[in-house]
């Protein structure tokens, strides 16, 4: 799967809206996945999520049987934010963890940039639920990897790009309704130079 740069995106409302676009519409611009792949991903994502619409991400976890660990961790000296991950080895049960250092700092990020409007959006309660409703997609399809990042791939510009990658988004933003794409999130941390709309420090 190869990506594109996003139209150009000159305010932060411009961004936001080209990520509140169906999913389809995203990868359609930013890939080059043709029509029918990116069709099917979207509904087996979706239907998936909708097998378990009303459960809280936190709730189809226990539902599972899989304890949410919370841990703090810096990757590659914080240049990297590695919101959550999962793994899974024959007899154990499967790992899924948040890391509270990443989604504080991805969340204080955000929140310097958006408006009120979209603020609960990227409280982190919100990006809790996103990163566990990810990672769960990984678990329940057995598209399991280890230490893989959420939002790393703009960042580095190789992980997360594969095609489960897509589909744990789809889900994700599915099962918690979130009005974004996730793939909002290395957006936003790119634009560290915007104008806040926020006074810094509040
Ligand atoms: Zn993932």
């Amino acid at each position: 799967m190869r990506w594109r740069q996003p139209e150009d995106l000159r305010t932060i409302e411009q961004l936001l809206d080209f990520y509140r676009q169906a999913d389809e519409a995203i990868l359609g611009k930013l890939t080059d996945l043709d029509r029918t792949a990116i069709s099917r991903l979207s509904a087996e994502s979706r239907q998936l999520a909708a097998a378990y619409a009303g459960l809280a991400p936190r709730q189809l976890a226990a539902r599972c049987g899989w304890p949410v660990i919370e841990e703090s961790l810096t990757v590659a000296a914080g240049r990297l934010h590695l919101l959550g991950e999962c793994s899974f080895a024959p007899g154990r049960q499967p790992r899924l963890l948040i890391n509270r250092r990443a989604i504080d700092a991805v969340s204080h990020h955000a929140l310097k940039l958006v408006g009120d409007a979209d603020s609960a959006w990227f409280s982190p309660a919100a990006l809790d639920d996103l990163t566990i409703a990810h990672e769960l997609h990984h678990l329940l399809t057995g598209h399991l990897l280890t230490g893989h990042l959420l939002t790393g791939h703009l960042l580095t510009g190789q992980a997360a790009t594969t095609l489960n990658e897509q589909g744990a988004h789809i889900f994700a933003r599915a099962l918690t309704g979130w009005p974004f794409s996730p793939l909002v999130l290395p957006a936003l941390l790119q634009r560290r130079s915007w104008p806040s709309r926020r006074r810094s420090g509040i």
